[in-house]
This record gives C-alpha cells, sequence and structure tokens, in this order.
C-alpha cells in the first residue's frame, strides 16, 4: 500500500525532525551568527526537546493532535521569529488534517500548502526574501506537481526535498528583505539563511520518514 502519514508516521516524523536539529543546532546558530544574532539553533532545538516531550506526555492518537500538539509547543518555547512561524506551520498543517485518521499523498500536500500560506500570513515573506520561504515554497511546489502526476508521497517528499535543498542553497546569493538578517542590508548577500536550512531539515525528514516505511 502507498505511503501516508497517520498519527504514528507523523510523530515519527516529527521525532526525526528533533533528532535532526539536535545534530544541526550548532550549524544553524553559526549560520545566524553571521547575519542573525546566533540563536536559531538554540531556538530549534529547546523548541524541538520540548515537543518530543509533550509528544511523550500526551501520545496525541490524530493527525491533527500531533500537529497541533507540535504547533502549541513551539508557540510556548520559542522566542523569536521561528517558533510563532515554525508554530503557525504546523497549526495550519493540523487545521488542513481536520478529522482525517491518514494524510494520503493529496491531503498531506494541501495541508503542507496550508502551512506555506501560514508562514507568509504570519511574516509576509515573499520569494527571495532570503528567509524559510525560500525552501519551503518550492518544496510545496514540487509536491503538488509531482502528485499531481501520479508519483507516490514517498517519491514526491524526496522530489520535494531536493527542491527545498536547492531553494536554501540558493538563500546564499540573495541580500535578505525580512527578519534581522534584513538589518544588514548587502551585507546579508554570500551567507546561507539560518530559517531556510532547518526548513529543508523538515522536508528532508518528511523524505526519510516516508521511505522507511515503504
Ligand atoms: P530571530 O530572527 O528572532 O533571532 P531565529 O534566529 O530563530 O529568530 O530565526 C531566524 C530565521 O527566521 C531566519 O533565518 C528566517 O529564515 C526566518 N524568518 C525571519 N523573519 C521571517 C519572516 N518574516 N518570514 C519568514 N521567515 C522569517
Ligand atoms: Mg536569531
Amino acid at each position: 500500500m502507498a505511503f501516508s502519514f497517520d498519527a504514528t508516521a507523523l510523530q515519527e516524523w516529527v521525532r526525526s525532525y528533533a533528532a535532526a536539529i539536535d545534530k544541526a543546532a550548532d550549524q544553524l546558530t553559526e549560520l545566524d551568527s553571521a547575519i542573525g544574532d546566533a540563536d536559531h539553533g538554540s531556538n530549534m532545538r529547546r523548541g524541538m526537546t520540548a515537543v518530543v516531550a509533550a509528544l511523550d506526555e500526551k501520545q496525541p492518537a490524530t493527525p491533527k493532535a500531533v500537529l497541533t500538539t507540535v504547533a502549541s509547543t513551539l508557540i510556548s518555547k520559542v522566542g523569536g521569529a521561528s517558533g510563532p512561524l515554525y508554530g503557525t506551520l504546523f497549526l495550519r498543517m493540523g487545521s488542513s488534517a481536520g478529522d482525517a485518521d491518514t494524510l494520503d499523498a493529496h491531503r498531506f500536500a494541501a495541508a503542507l500548502h496550508a502551512g506555506l500560506d501560514g508562514v507568509v500570513a504570519r511574516g509576509k515573506a515573499e520569494k527571495d526574501d532570503k528567509t524559510m520561504y525560500d525552501a519551503l515554497a518550492p518544496a510545496v511546489e514540487t509536491l503538488e506537481t509531482e502528485i499531481s502526476s501520479g508519483q507516490d508521497l514517498s517519491k514526491a517528499l524526496t522530489a520535494a526535498a531536493t527542491a527545498a535543498a536547492a531553494g536554501r542553497d540558493a538563500t546564499t546569493a540573495l541580500q535578505a528583505r525580512k527578519g534581522r538578517a534584513s538589518y544588514l542590508g548587502e551585507r546579508s548577500i554570500g551567507h546561507q539563511d539560518p530559517g531556510a536550512t532547518s526548513l529543508a531539515l523538515l522536508i528532508e525528514t518528511a523524505a526519510q520518514t516516508a521511505q522507511d516505511s515503504t
């Protein structure tokens, strides 16, 4: 059977994201020290550690419950720009999931698209502003294109992860127009965006979760 995200698979994804963030935290902070205030790694690590603890405690049993647990934990534990932005991403995914027991390819893509819309509603980022949007938007676009051409969710997510990584890499050449990095003006050019870097990991771990269970 084709892979889809039920509550268990969503928890696996979120837990593997927490592990990836833990591993990448020093790199994320280093990136943020170049164009921000050197806290993106510690922000995300603190948030995702709290998310894992909340999942352990609540064991949410539906997709919506998993996603809203992630959202509320990130919003309450992570200050700075990234907490509310990631929180909104997961909150909108949860609303999109509704009362579904499992998110198949179409529902997962719709949820991620709703998450992207939430990030935009909250942060007003546009393409090439050098933010997490520049990794997330191409991931959503690729996911939708692959799925509408009949690709299964696992393969579509692998393609989406490649698109997110390319979007992340492309932030290096951009001048920041949103967030703290924008205060640097032209001096923000030449540095990879920390939020796009953590966001690419989010899609990569989703693809990995799908691959591991198919
Ligand atoms: P802060 O900037 O408050 O210290 P973090 O360091 O945790 O928060 O996160 C910084 C990241 O947040 C940036 O690298 C960027 O990707 C993302 N970001 C900042 N502002 C916005 C925005 N308005 N829209 C989307 N993403 C943003
Ligand atoms: Mg910061």
